[in-house]
């Protein structure tokens, strides 16, 4: 006689919101990085920096847009009556709205999207309903500028909440970029001449996690985009094209995916936009491969070698997967590194009980967690300490947007200037005509 085993799921919940309330409150166990978290986003709108979270000792820029004080009625709103609006609200308003939800949203929000993915995932989504007046973007500044680009004219982006940023976009800024690039020119020569095997001095590459105005440098100059899932073919696109690369706003993400390709570390040197020649001296840049601006992503700067060493000895057989933002030691010391999708994908595709560490935002982990109860995954970051800025859209500012659509009004509209709409549309057209190194043009 054969017996079938069941696997009895685990009732995880994915609201990391929750198990934020419980540590604070004392009911919960474990610790979070910051006990503001626990508060509403409407009690930092009005303060300069990113918010608690991992961001919260980054340096905001001058000038980075603030959110306005949310209505007294959303902020005094239940869970439950925020839910029942936002609801209502999406009924009325029908195919009139798309709500996107980024992976690393927190799930009060994310059960409410058409659309749940990373950036360009997103993106490419709102692509699909062009006759949709709105495309509420669940996430941070520079996604709802990329669906800005690549939507129709006529069709709002809307941010549900303006003072959610990204740390790691804001830290390359456009003029710190153009005064490098000046520099390098008076190094390199004229940017624009290819010398005798037909390559330029400098090929700029972005990740797509910054602004739009990077984005259309890159595109005026030559340049492509990128994302966690391409860089390599991205990277190889660009050295077909140039003897070298400048690589922002993510240090990490550049070096790791170089030194996957053979480019040795020290023809990777950093550029530090404070220092003079960014840090590196003339040699130092002219046998350079890789120019790495020096920029991270704080969520996944958390994320070290013991922590891995530690889930190893715990969990004997686990499984680690981290995402290439994280320092290249925490990549080298991992089992396997991807993009969002890319761990998502994994751990759909096991087939057997597995054991997962996974290094990336606490928010995705948490509720890949409760999607597959027959694994066991957790973060590596034993402390919960979401990316401030995308923990900055509460369903509150999810509901006002929403409810100013039914009313007639476009709140928190996203429009990127033409002068930098056409060259960073032209950049992300290089990354889409990309291939691979070997596959059919
Ligand atoms: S997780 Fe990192 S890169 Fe992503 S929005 Fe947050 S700070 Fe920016």
């Amino acid at each position: 006689m054969s017996t079938t085993l069941t696997i009895q799921p685990r009732p995880i919940d994915p609201s990391v919101d929750h198990e934020i309330q419980a540590i604070v409150s004392g009911a919960g166990s474990g610790s979070t990085c910051n006990t503001d978290l626990a508060a509403g986003p409407w009690d930092f709108d009005t303060r300069p920096g990113y918010g608690p979270g991992a961001s919260m000792g980054d340096v905001i820029p001058t000038g980075s847009p603030r959110q306005g004080m949310l209505p007294q009625a959303y902020r005094d709103a239940s869970d439950e009556e925020l839910d029942a609006r936002i609801r209502r609200a999406k009924e009325t308003l029908g195919d009139r709205v798309v709500v996107l939800g980024h992976f690393y949203q927190r799930e009060e929000v994310v059960r409410h999207a058409d659309y749940v993915g990373d950036s360009f995932q997103l993106a490419n989504a709102a692509l699909e309903h062009p006759d949709a007046e709105a495309i509420v973007f669940c996430g941070v500044h520079f996604m709802a500028e990329t669906a800005d680009l690549l939507s129709q004219p006529e069709q709002a982006v809307i941010l549900p909440n303006l003072a959610a940023g990204c740390s790691m976009a804001d830290m390359a800024d456009i003029d710190q970029v153009e005064e490098c690039w000046e520099q390098l020119e008076e190094l390199y020569g004229d940017m624009d001449a290819p010398d005798a095997d037909g390559l330029v001095p400098v090929v700029p590459v972005t990740y797509m996690n910054s602004s739009a105005a990077i984005k259309g440098f890159v595109g005026r100059h030559g340049g492509i985009v990128c994302t966690s899932s391409n860089a390599r073919t991205v990277l190889e696109w660009a050295f077909a094209r140039g003897r070298r690369v400048l690589f922002f706003p993510d240090q990490h993400l550049g070096r790791n995916t170089a030194k996957a390709m053979g480019v040795p570390l020290a023809q990777m040197p950093m550029w530090n936009p404070t220092k003079p020649l960014g840090g590196s001296d003339e040699q130092t840049l002219a046998d350079a491969r890789v120019i790495l601006w020096h920029g991270f992503c704080s969520v996944h700067r958390r994320f070290t070698v013991d922590q891995i060493d530690k889930a190893r000895a715990e969990h004997p057989g686990v499984r680690v997967i981290v995402h290439p933002e994280c320092p290249m030691a925490v990549v080298d010391a991992a089992d396997e590194a991807g993009s969002t999708d890319y761990i998502r994908k994994a751990i759909a595709a096991a087939t057997e009980p597995t054991t997962f560490a996974i290094g990336t935002e606490i928010n995705l982990v948490q509720r890949l967690a409760a999607q597959y109860p027959q694994h066991e995954i957790f973060c590596l970051d034993p402390v919960v300490c979401p990316c401030s800025t995308m923990y900055r859209i509460h369903p509150g500012y999810l509901a006002w947007v929403l409810e100013g659509l039914v009313a007639g009004d476009t709140l928190n509209r996203i429009t990127v200037p033409a002068s930098d709409a056409d060259p960073a549309r032209v950049a992300l057209e290089r990354m889409l005509a990309a291939k691979p190194s070997g596959s059919a043009a």
